[in-house]
């Protein structure tokens, strides 16, 4: 009932677009039965969390906050849901985002921006503080494409949230609205429901304020699924935080080409402060290069608009998604359809994603990117072959930009910017997570992220664990 409560308060900074208040009350009463009969179905058992809108929740509306799938209603369940289900979770909302998760901002949503509690009215109101927007007069993106995840975790609308992270997707809102966002290795968690942006780079996230929490839901949707044939048919060990990390036999690695010209001051002040916090507790800390990583953002582009023109392809608005009213030919119900039912960042990337798989474009576009992906993985390779077990990097080059700025850039720059830190994990497939340090001077959230080794995601957790 609280977070039901907070859901109402919040409303301003639309991070819902659906809340399944009936269905979660009723599911709290039972799981309360279980629990007082000392029967819970898990550690979290009885818990909200909100779920991005591009998960399959069973005869619930999945919208992708697209017009194209507008009145689409799931006929079943995304195995992250099903399993989270199983847990006694509630699921208490389905949460906006960047038009099928392509953007950096939740702003390129039908149903409007989502934007950041912190610096609005409502901080100062949930804070009790009346003279608050005295100060802060403007309002800041919540980060994305899971922006509205972030804001239903940060303002205690949920437990934890589930997001999803193609390029930073999970990372980048934690960031700038101050919670814990994980994106998980690739294949660890099923993409089964998850409405594909980029198959070969999407993981199921996870937000929450705690790392502890993050670990208690991951430990729940992680493990293979016969529904997801890239999901690993190895079974992670179960993270136990518990366990005593000695930092003496970890070695952090801080990756020189992460300098970029772009970052704020306080960020690299803050990147600084936390090495120096590892240093102090015995950790060993090394520069390591990476040289590939500012080629990341442009072979992302190619690799993202070839699946995106693919996986585009089945909204035809004959069997599902929206329908225009023509009837002069299939064809032109089709091609009106589509262009009635995409905004127009998807229909761009459909039309440069068929530029590039073109037969005469193919081998020096999509082939190309691929082998360069392969050059930005083995940069990881390389350093952990060299001992390193951490990398630590900032999230975002700065602090969440104030949403009229923002709204300035086109999608590219938006995510050029945005994604400079977080992508090249998308592209190795490794675990990534990003954790709330500080305020900024203004008052505004910096995250850094660490990442480890593919399948490492616990010893990752552990050493997150152990700095927040
Ligand atoms: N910003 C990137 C894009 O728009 C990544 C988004 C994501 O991680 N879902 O494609």
């Amino acid at each position: 009932r609280l977070c039901l409560d907070r859901i109402s308060q919040i409303e301003a900074l639309n991070a819902f677009i659906t809340v399944l208040k009936d269905d979660a009350l009723n599911l709290a009463l039972e799981s309360d039965k279980r629990i007082s009969e000392g029967n819970p179905k898990s550690n979290i058992d009885g818990l909200p969390i909100a779920i991005k809108d591009n998960f399959c929740v069973r005869n619930v509306r999945t919208t992708c906050a697209s017009k194209m799938l507008k009145n689409f209603t799931s006929p079943y369940d995304a195995t992250v849901v099903k399993k989270l289900k199983d847990a006694g979770t509630l699921i208490i909302g389905k949460t906006n985002l960047d038009e099928f998760a392509m953007g950096s901002g939740t702003v390129d949503s039908i149903f409007g921006p989502t934007k950041n509690v912190w610096g609005s009215q409502i901080q100062g109101e949930l804070q009790g503080n009346s003279n608050f927007n005295s100060k802060f007069n403007q309002c800041y993106i919540a980060g994305g494409s899971s922006g509205g995840s972030a804001v239903a975790v940060a303002t205690g609308a949920s437990f934890a949230s589930i997001g999803s992270d193609t390029g930073g997707s999970t990372r980048n809102p934690a960031s700038y609205c101050g919670v814990v966002g994980f994106k998980p290795s690739y294949s660890v968690v099923s993409r089964h429901g998850l409405i594909p942006l980029t198959n070969s780079m999407d993981v199921p996230g996870i937000l929450a304020r705690k790392v502890e929490d993050v670990a208690s839901v991951f430990n729940i949707i992680s493990g293979p699924d016969d529904y997801d044939s890239t999901t690993s048919q190895n079974h992670l060990e179960q993270v136990d935080l518990n366990k005593k990390i000695d930092l003496r036999r970890i070695t952090i690695g801080i990756p020189k080409e992460y300098h970029s010209p772009l970052m704020s001051p306080e960020i690299l002040e803050t990147w600084q402060h936390i090495r120096k916090t590892f240093e102090t507790a015995g950790a060993s800390v090394k520069e390591v290069s990476m040289p590939h990583t500012q080629d990341s953002i442009v072979t992302y582009s190619i690799l993202n608009q070839c699946e995106v023109a693919s996986n585009m392809a089945r909204y035809s608005g004959i069997l599902f998604g929206h329908r225009c009213n023509s009837t002069v030919s299939t064809n032109q119900l089709i091609a009106e359809s589509r262009w009635e039912g995409f905004g127009p960042v998807v229909r761009d990337r459909i039309l440069a994603g068929n530029y590039f798989l073109l037969r005469k474009n193919y081998e020096k576009y999509f082939v190309k990117a691929m082998k360069v992906r392969r050059l930005i993985a083995d940069d990881f390779n390389n350093v952990w072959s060299k001992g390193i077990h951490i990398l630590l990097t900032p999230t975002t080059l700065t602090t969440a930009p104030l949403l009229s700025d923002f709204m300035l850039l086109d999608n590219r720059a938006q995510c050029s910017a945005q994604d400079y830190c977080t992508q090249p994990a998308n592209m190795a497939g490794c675990p990534a997570i990003s954790l709330p340090i500080c305020l900024s001077k203004e008052g505004l959230p910096i995250g850094l992220q660490m990442m480890s080794r593919n399948f490492e995601d616990p010893l990752l957790l552990s050493v997150a664990h152990w700095l927040q």
